[in-house]
């Protein structure tokens, strides 16, 4: 285990790349004295028109000329996700990768994810499209970029939605326009392009920007991006507050993180597999049943979808289909995440 003074977090993760995880939607300076307008704009009778707000002391701190406001990156944790100091620390510490989360050196050469400089979590016009793109309800979609496990930005030269949590574990883009990436030397043509530095072996959405997210007491694990973002979506619609929606980004993923592992311990799951074709979904899910339960995970169940039908009488083969599901279909949505 890894061991982090809170000095060497604060070097390890400095303020611009926090502010860009927790999804500051205003522009974050990546220098000391670099002022902007602040983080806080409803501080200021005129939102900050004259920007006042800057880093300082190697981008380990921030402050604000005029409204004062002031602080560490333990503080803006706090103040951003409303967390008192105690919590705000741990929260801090954990996203700078080490000391409370067990195992996190599991792979000898941890390499840094890359993330488009671009970052952002995204406004109206983004949800909006990202829904239409998807089915799905636009105010899922916000909800999902609340939780900081919703992101856009640039990537390989084209606009994306990109899925990810506070573990910054790993990343994975799909284009806005819905098109695949185009093959490169090394990569063959892809609907969606996992960033560098990702371990898929971690369930995306486990660590979200949510200040008590253990205590959810279920997890609906999906399989992929767009199964992630549609279990807001069925959260959100079938009044289910008491689920954290997850997702392993592929059905190739043969061990779970060990780290992730811990937090499914005293918790109920459904895991929601692709009905592919060939089983291979339904067989990846067997594979998680087993290591979830011997994680310590109180019952898991998997949701079948063979048997449901779309809209357009296609058969449904994941939890986004079920989005577009046909009317004889839709009373199996109650069971979706009872
Ligand atoms: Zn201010």
């Amino acid at each position: 285990m890894i061991k982090t003074t809170m000095e060497e977090a604060k070097k390890r993760l400095p303020l611009n790349k926090l502010a860009r995880r927790l999804g500051v939607a205003a522009e974050i300076p990546d220098r000391d004295g670099q002022c902007v307008r602040c983080f806080w704009p409803n501080r200021h009778p005129n939102g900050d028109r004259n920007p006042s707000f800057n880093f300082h002391a190697g981008l380990t701190r921030y402050r604000c000329f005029a409204c004062g406001v002031q602080g560490d990156g333990p503080d803006l944790v706090g103040q951003w996700l409303g967390l008192d100091a105690k919590e705000a620390a741990q929260r801090f510490l954990q996203m700078a990768g080490g000391d409370d989360l067990p195992l996190a050196c599991s792979r000898p050469t941890l390499r840094e994810l890359l993330m488009p400089r671009d970052l952002w979590m995204g406004g109206d016009t983004e949800w909006k499209a990202l829904g239409a793109l998807r089915r799905l309800d636009p105010m899922a979609i916000s909800l999902a970029a609340a939780h900081g496990v919703l992101r856009f930005g640039t990537v390989k030269g084209f606009p994306c939605w990109i899925v990810t949590d506070e573990s910054r574990r790993l990343a994975e883009a799909r284009r806005m326009d819905g098109r695949p990436f185009p093959a490169t030397d090394r990569l063959g043509e892809r609907k969606a392009h996992t960033l560098a530095g990702s371990d898929k072996s971690w369930p995306v959405g486990l660590l979200p920007a949510h200040p008590r997210p253990h205590n959810l007491p279920r997890i609906a694990l999906a399989e992929g991006g767009p199964d992630l973002l549609a279990a807001f979506h069925f959260c959100l619609h079938l009044d289910v507050y008491d689920t954290l929606p997850v997702a392993l980004l592929g059905r190739n993923c043969h061990r779970l993180h060990p780290g992730a592992l811990a937090h499914f311990q005293g918790r109920r799951v459904r895991i929601f597999p692709h009905a592919d074709a060939d089983g291979g979904g339904l067989k990846a899910a067997t594979r998680w049943k087993d290591e979830l339960y011997t994680a310590g995970a109180l019952r898991v169940e998997t949701f079948d979808f063979r048997g449901l039908y779309c809209r357009s009488g296609q058969t449904v083969n994941d939890l986004n289909d079920c989005a577009d599901l046909r009317h004889e279909d839709q009373c199996e949505l109650e069971e979706l995440l009872s």
